[in-house]
């Protein structure tokens, strides 16, 4: 089971927390992945940019409002008589990352593998807390650094898990602690987010990565089932802030959910489904806030019906179009060149079309990775633009990217039709389309402004 940051967000939700865990743990082995508490991953990424800026002050202050976060926390989670201990530990927590801070001061930088140790420790500390609070209460349990389970490749800041190094670790570290009866048994608390190199050195997940630590853990545990507890009811056909009819999904597919978390649905890490696929493990989404909720089941099949499931969009994208100043010239190699450009920026593209004589072609990036693409595609491509043999580049950031997704659209045909048919009907432009031929998404690009409107258009069409 995981527990997202508002799920650990405050002492009354850690024991939400812990008696979710007990009523499950009372009936078979739980490993639990927890995140940092609410807002406490940005305080400490905001402290370390502080101390790189030689802002004592700010990081003082900063240090001051996290260790009063979680003393608190200690306060209305803990027997009175646990609480200087506990508040002591939270204190030796909070200076190993104010021993990276003052490093990073001194140097005037930010070395990924120190902020990967440093930002850790947000997990580290809601792992503890929840950890004593359990045993307090008579559940037997214990903190679990996951840099000494999840073993990762050296991309410090977006780390990518080593399976079988990690199924190791776990059999070691974690196994032991579910083995026998219920009584006898500790419930993990490993911390989310964070996992090291082969040499131990320290490493993150990137953003958001609890999720994906809670798949690379039930994958390498072979766990029946994976929970993942959030503070919404599930995962839902469209954005509830944008569609007022949108409803729960009761069940659908790791390769929609996927598409759903990658075109911009805030409900898990896009990676967290990929260690889950070839053990089948099913995944519910649910609600610790309500938790009787039944909420969404992810899983390899669902006999779906034809049709999408699902509606998402995303702003700030940005829409980059080139075309070759001549028909004479290969468009072919163009978008090569520009396809390794992007790839040598780390730059995600988000949908790409192509299509006519004169071999244009576009494509969607994050408007936070737009400067770097650009520099590299102008750079790469700086012989051609000087020359001509290139029209300059043209960028429009007043767009935005709808998902339309569902495995059930496969081979129904129609789909594209009513589904562009209620979205001119409001009279919105569609700008660029990309529909893979697996068809299980069709990305659409339009203005920033009809955006709103072609969601609500599309959830009531379908
Ligand atoms: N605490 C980390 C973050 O905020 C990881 C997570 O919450 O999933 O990005
Ligand atoms: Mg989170």
């Amino acid at each position: 089971m995981k527990f997202g940051g508002t799920s650990m967000g405050s002492a009354e939700r850690i024991r939400v927390a812990a008696r979710l865990t007990a009523e499950q743990s009372a009936k078979r082995p739980v490993v639990v992945v927890v995140s940092a508490m609410s807002k406490v991953t940005d305080l400490l990424l905001d402290s370390l940019r502080k101390a790189e800026a030689g802002d004592q002050a700010d990081l003082d202050a900063n240090l001051e409002k996290l260790s009063e976060r979680h003393r608190e926390c200690c306060r209305g989670l803990l027997p009175e008589k646990k609480q200087h201990e506990a508040i002591a530990g939270v204190e030796r927590l909070i200076a190993e990352f104010a021993r990276i801070a003052k490093g990073v001061m001194m140097l005037g930088e930010r070395p990924p593998r120190s902020v990967d140790e440093a930002v850790a420790v947000g997990e580290r500390l809601s792992a503890y807390l929840m950890a004593l609070h359990m045993e307090a209460e008579g559940m037997p349990a214990v903190a679990v650094n996951a840099a000494d389970v999840i073993a990762t490749d050296a991309v410090f800041g977006n780390a990518t898990p080593l399976m079988d190094p990690t199924r190791a670790r776990a059999a070691a570290v974690l196994q032991p602690l579910l083995e026998g009866k219920p009584d006898q048994r500790r419930v993990p608390i490993v911390t989310g987010f964070n996992g090291s190199t082969l040499d131990h050195r320290p490493t993150t997940l990137g953003r958001g990565g609890s999720d994906f630590s809670a798949s690379i853990l039930a994958a390498a545990l072979d766990a029946a089932e994976l929970w993942i507890w959030t503070d919404v009811d599930g995962i839902m056909s469209g954005d509830p802030r944008l569609v007022t009819d949108a409803r729960v999904l009761p069940e659908i597919t790791y390769a929609e959910a996927a598409e759903l978390a990658y075109n911009g649905a805030k409900v898990l890490h896009p990676r967290t489904l990929a260690p889950l696929v070839e053990r089948g493990i099913p995944v519910w989404s649910k609600n610790s806030f309500a938790p009787e909720k039944p909420g969404t089941r992810i899983l390899p099949s669902v006999d779906s019906g034809h049709g999408p499931h699902a509606v998402t969009s995303m702003t700030d994208v940005a829409l980059v179009s080139m075309e070759p100043a001549s028909a004479a010239i290969s468009g072919t190699k163009l978008m090569a060149r520009a396809l390794d450009a992007l790839a040598q920026a780390n730059v995600e593209i988000l949908a790409f079309t192509s299509s006519s004589y004169r071999q244009s072609f576009c494509f969607l990036v994050r408007q936070s990775e737009l400067e770097r693409a650009r520099e590299f595609l102008e750079e790469d491509l700086a012989l051609e633009l000087v020359h001509g043999y290139l029209k300059p580049i043209e960028v429009d950031t007043d767009v935005g990217l709808i998902a339309v997704v569902g495995e059930g659209m496969r081979g129904t045909p129609g789909l594209a039709g009513r589904l562009f048919t209620a979205i001119s009907k409001h009279d919105i432009n569609i700008i660029a389309i990309a529909q893979g031929s697996s068809e299980l998404t069709i990305a659409i690009v339009v203005r920033r402004s009809g955006l709103e409107q072609a969601v609500r258009a599309i959830h009531g069409e379908f």
